[in-house]
């Protein structure tokens, strides 16, 4: 778009004690981009592209898909944009899709296990779109698989990239190798964590679906949102494995569920090593104006402290102390 500011590094922030984290924004349309922009995020940290998908009478294009993530990547000189490949579940209603009707839609065919199976041909699309936008677009692409819980699907989804990549070479179309990575969203991910982490470039903690697995509670359930809540002692024991394993393989980790948002939590998250947080735009200079007042040694203890309760009360009191 014409006129769109240009992000610059300055906007960068850094604890008190020079540890950059980065704070990017999640959006679900390249509508949302100017926001982004406007709040001074770093870059985009979860591109929900099912919404490329929704509302229509059948599926964008790869070429429609392209000039979305293109305009992605424009709009982020400087930065990253993380495009989470399609998340469709039982629970969204695509007509074209002639999506089976499920008992445990949060249980049944979502993510990751739909691209490698009844999508696979739009998978395959749009990673054709994603790995030509690398080459196009003046931003630095990553690519992460939502739901992932087995090897065997992150070697699928790996594998599909390289076909795509040597067809694209094959049929002599500009791409480029974008970043990959695995979103951790269930418990088996975070128990996987360091073989996930030996073979993709950076790890991505959604915490809305993490807390809704690891707690066996519907995130959307206010019934049981007392349970589905990230200060759950378990759901942040399982946070922190993922870091370690993440940054035991040298690779990055962010966090893109709604706890990263939460200006309440931005020492602790710190305190466990995100190196990147993704969130609403409209939290994002609330959460870079804390990062530049935390000091990095009070972050970890207080993370220790926090990793030390054993109820959710505690923690809450750990976090507001
Ligand atoms: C998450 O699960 O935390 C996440 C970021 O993805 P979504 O909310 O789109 O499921
Ligand atoms: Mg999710």
């Amino acid at each position: 778009t014409a006129g769109r500011d240009v992000t610059v590094r300055e906007n960068r922030v850094e604890t008190r004690d020079g540890t950059e984290i980065e704070v990017a924004a999640n959006i679900g349309t390249a509508a949302e981009l100017d926001g982004a922009v406007d709040q001074g995020a770093d870059g985009i940290g979860l591109f929900r592209t099912e919404f490329l998908f929704l509302d229509r009478e059948s599926p964008p294009s790869e070429d429609e898909q392209f000039e979305s993530y293109v305009e992605a990547l424009d709009a982020f000189p400087e930065g990253r944009v993380v495009v989470r490949t399609l998340d469709i579940g039982g629970d969204k209603p695509i007509p074209y899709l002639d999506l089976p009707e499920e008992e445990n839609p949060f249980l049944g065919n979502r993510g990751i296990r739909r691209s490698l199976d009844a999508d696979s041909d739009l998978f395959e699309s749009q990673l054709r779109a994603l790995l030509r936008a690398a080459a196009a677009g003046k931003g630095t692409l990553s690519v992460m698989f939502p739901l992932v819980s087995t090897i065997e699907e992150l070697t699928a989804a790996l594998d599909a990239v390289d076909r795509v990549a040597s067809d694209l070479d094959d049929e002599g179309i500009d791409y480029a190798q974008p970043e990959l990575g695995v979103m951790i969203e269930t418990p088996a991910a975070v128990l996987m964590a360091p073989e996930f982490a030996e073979r993709v470039d950076f790890l991505s903690i959604g915490t809305n679906d993490l807390a809704q697995y690891v707690m066996a509670a519907d995130r959307e359930n206010e019934a049981v949102a007392e349970l589905h809540d990230p200060q759950q002692p378990a759901v942040l024991r399982a946070i922190d494995r993922a870091v370690e394993a993440a940054h035991a393989n040298d690779s990055w980790i962010g966090m893109c569920g709604e706890m990263a948002g939460d200006p309440d939590l931005t020492e602790l998250l710190v305190g466990l090593g995100l190196d990147e947080l993704s969130m609403s735009a409209v939290t994002v200079p609330a959460v870079k104006a804390n990062i530049t007042e935390i000091d990095r040694s009070e972050a970890v203890d207080r993370r220790d402290r926090a990793l030390t309760k054993n109820t959710k009360s505690m923690v809450t009191k750990t976090v507001n102390q």
